[in-house]
This record gives structure tokens, C-alpha cells and sequence, in this order.
């Protein structure tokens, strides 16, 4: 059996994602006693803060110089144990209740900073949007990751590979952000800015996102190729369009983790806009998708393969459009 020291009033306790000079719990009220030094914490000190309104979270922002919201921790934790990122100060949003707001309202899913992924593990929605939520966010990373993580923070953190940053980019969200000074609303082709880069500024939250419910009668299909289960894709499509007469009506066609953003592609929309939903029309907007990216490369995959993904990515989203 492993031996535990005795608990020492004069020995440092652990305090997992707290700053030093943040006042030690009184000695002994840890039930588990001393585990790691202070000194021996992997994030680089840090002041923790934990505001239970937007607008004293706001002020926090607006007076520090190098302040980061945390939200889920699930990717922001992981780079400041590496020390990819040494905020001076953090500041938790979790304690604010206005931001776990989701909900329909004037024809979009109103989805706020504190909504977790594991909310759209069950249709949030009886339509074709909260069917395809469901279905897609199952492919981000693992139950637990899911648990914690959060929606905005997943658009602010703007991986390209990111499933909700694909959703928002192709149903045509409007993201709010919000600062000390105001808001302004932003669509996604004037929030991306890059591979894990935002036009978001430094003083602003993004409290919510809005994303346009799609029509009752609408199709959507979702594919994505990783190379392990819970992995960030190396391609992924996500389709919707309505069937018209036998032809297909407001097509839309968005690609992730193919270029430095995820975004819609005209050119394979054009292809689907008044043909018929048959495999030659969905072969033919995967090809057109495939000539007009810019393609990511990386040490794994080049872009000549990059392309023959987006290829088999986009026909079979099209083909699962349900
Ligand atoms: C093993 C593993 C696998 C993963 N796989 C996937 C995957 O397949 N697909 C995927 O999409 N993600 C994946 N993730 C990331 C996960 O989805 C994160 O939850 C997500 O990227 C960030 O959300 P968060 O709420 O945890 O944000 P945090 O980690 O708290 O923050 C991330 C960044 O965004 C900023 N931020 C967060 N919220 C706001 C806000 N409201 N306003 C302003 N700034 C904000 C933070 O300051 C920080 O810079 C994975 C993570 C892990 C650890």
C-alpha cells in the first residue's frame, strides 16, 4: 500500500489551475493531503478568476493585458500545460448563467458561451438541424472532452478541422461578440481568419451563436475521415439542401479541415443547384469541391491526397443527406 505523508501545516498543497499568490486553502481541508508542490505546477502561474455576470467578466477582460476566457479548458488546459499559452490571468465563464442559454428563437437555435457539446447529443430540436447537430457531435473527440468543452469555444478556438466551426460556416451562423465597449455581429467568412485565428479581439467574448434552423423539409449529411475514432478530421463535408420538383433546391455544401478555414464551396453548390439528387449530380459537386480548395498540407498528408478526401468526403455526405 502506498504511504501518505501526514498532513504538514507548513507544507504547499496542489491547487490545480490557481496562481500562487491566490490565498492557500486552510491547512488539512484537502482530503487527499499534500500531492504536488506549488513550484511543481505544469501550466506557468497564472490569477484565476471567476466572474458570475457578462458584464464583470467584460470589465476583467478590458483591464488586463493579457487575459484569455476560459471556457471547457479542453483545448486552452492542454496548451498551457505545455505552455503553448502563458495567459497572465484567467477568466473561468462558467459561473455565468445567462450564458448556458439554448434555445429557438425567431427561426434560429440561439446556442450561448457555457453551452457544453454533450447538449446536442440528443436532438435540441425536433427538425432536420437538431437531427444533424446530433449526428455530428459524435465525431468530436471523446464522451468526456465533450462533457466539459463548449460550442463557442470551439468557433473561438478555430481549429480547421473543427466540426461546429464547419456547422456555423455552412448553415450561416451569426456569432455575437461582445466587449466593455459593445457588441458587434459577425458571419463566419468575417470571423475566421486562419488556421486557429479569429478576427475575436482580446477584450470580447463570444456569447452566443446563432444558427439558422433549416427548412422543415431540408436534407443534411454530414462525413468525416480521421484516422482514429474522436481524432480532428483530415477532411470533413457537411451538406444541406431541399428536394423541389425533383431537383435540388438551397443547396449547401461547406468543407473543414481541407483548407486553412472551413468554409461553403460555390462551385460545388453550383453543381447541385437544379439537378437532380441522383450519384452523377453528387460525383460531380465532389469533383467541383475537390478543383476549387486550397489545400492544407502537413507532414502527413499532402495536397494531391488532401484532394481525393474531399472527393470521397463530399459524395458521401451528399449520398447520407437524410
Ligand atoms: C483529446 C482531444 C481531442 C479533441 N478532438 C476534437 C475534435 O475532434 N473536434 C473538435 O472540434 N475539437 C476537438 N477537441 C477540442 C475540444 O472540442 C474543445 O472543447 C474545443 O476546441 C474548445 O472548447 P472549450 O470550451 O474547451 O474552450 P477552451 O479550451 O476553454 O478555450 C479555447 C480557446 O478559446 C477561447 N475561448 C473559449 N470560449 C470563448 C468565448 N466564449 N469567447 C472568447 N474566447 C473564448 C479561450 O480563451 C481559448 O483561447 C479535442 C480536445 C482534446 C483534448
Amino acid at each position: 500500500m502506498a504511504h501518505r505523508e501526514p498532513l504538514n501545516a507548513n507544507q504547499p498543497r496542489y491547487r490545480p489551475l490557481c496562481h500562487p499568490r491566490v490565498p492557500l486553502p486552510s491547512p488539512g481541508c484537502h482530503p487527499l493531503g499534500p500531492i504536488v508542490k506549488l513550484g511543481a505546477m505544469k501550466p506557468a502561474a497564472f490569477i484565476y478568476h471567476s466572474p458570475s455576470t457578462v458584464e464583470e467578466a467584460l470589465a476583467l477582460l478590458a483591464g488586463l493585458e493579457d487575459g484569455k476566457v476560459l471556457a471547457g479548458g479542453q483545448s486552452l488546459v492542454p496548451a498551457m500545460a505545455f505552455r503553448l499559452a502563458r495567459p497572465s490571468d484567467l477568466i473561468d465563464i462558467n459561473g455565468i448563467e445567462s450564458l448556458k442559454r439554448l434555445a429557438v428563437e425567431n427561426g434560429a437555435l440561439v446556442i450561448g458561451a457555457g453551452v457544453r457539446h454533450s447538449a446536442f447529443h440528443k436532438p435540441v430540436e425536433p427538425g432536420p438541424t437538431g437531427r444533424l447537430l446530433a449526428r455530428v457531435v459524435k465525431h468530436i473527440a471523446h464522451y468526456p472532452i465533450r462533457t466539459r468543452g463548449t460550442f463557442c469555444g470551439s468557433l473561438a478556438n478555430a481549429d480547421p478541422s473543427s466540426e461546429w466551426c464547419l456547422t456555423a460556416a455552412t448553415l450561416d451562423a451569426t456569432l455575437v461578440c461582445q466587449s466593455a465597449s459593445g457588441r458587434r455581429e459577425l458571419k463566419t467568412s468575417d470571423f475566421f481568419d486562419g488556421v486557429m485565428t479569429t478576427t475575436l479581439q482580446s477584450d470580447e467574448i463570444l456569447v452566443e451563436a446563432r444558427l439558422p434552423l433549416l427548412p422543415p423539409d431540408a436534407r443534411a449529411g454530414f462525413y468525416e475521415v480521421s484516422r482514429r475514432a474522436g481524432d480532428y478530421g483530415m477532411a470533413i463535408a457537411l451538406a444541406a439542401f431541399r428536394v423541389v420538383d425533383g431537383v435540388i433546391a438551397e443547396p449547401r455544401l461547406g468543407l473543414g479541415g481541407a483548407e486553412d478555414h472551413p468554409r461553403r464551396i460555390p462551385e460545388a453548390e453550383a453543381a447541385l443547384l437544379g439537378s437532380a439528387p441522383t450519384p452523377e449530380t453528387f460525383k460531380a459537386a465532389a469533383e467541383a469541391a475537390s478543383a476549387a480548395i486550397d489545400p492544407l498540407e502537413d507532414s502527413q498528408t499532402s495536397g494531391v491526397i488532401r484532394r481525393r478526401l474531399v472527393r470521397a468526403v463530399v459524395e458521401r455526405a451528399l449520398a447520407g443527406a437524410e
